[in-house]
């Protein structure tokens, strides 16, 4: 299940190893026993997130697992 969370400053991506900013968004995927934490750029490059536009305006949004929503 993916879930689309705000950083508290204390995250760290685990793909680049960023530490992921305060109010910088970021994204949990849980498989099984294992967490992966992906920072924005790191879900855009994976394909786990993409920008929507909206009335001018992008808008990043997560894909959730399975069932093809958005978080
Ligand atoms: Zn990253």
């Amino acid at each position: 299940m993916n879930r689309g969370c705000v950083s508290l400053g204390d995250v760290q991506c685990g793909g680049c190893h960023r530490i992921v900013s305060h109010s910088e968004r970021y994204l949990i995927i849980e498989e099984d026993d294992t967490t992966l934490i992906l920072c924005v750029d790191c879900s855009l490059n994976k394909g786990y997130a993409h920008y929507k536009e909206d009335k001018g305006e992008r808008i990043l949004t997560f894909f959730s697992e399975g069932v093809g929503g958005e978080v």
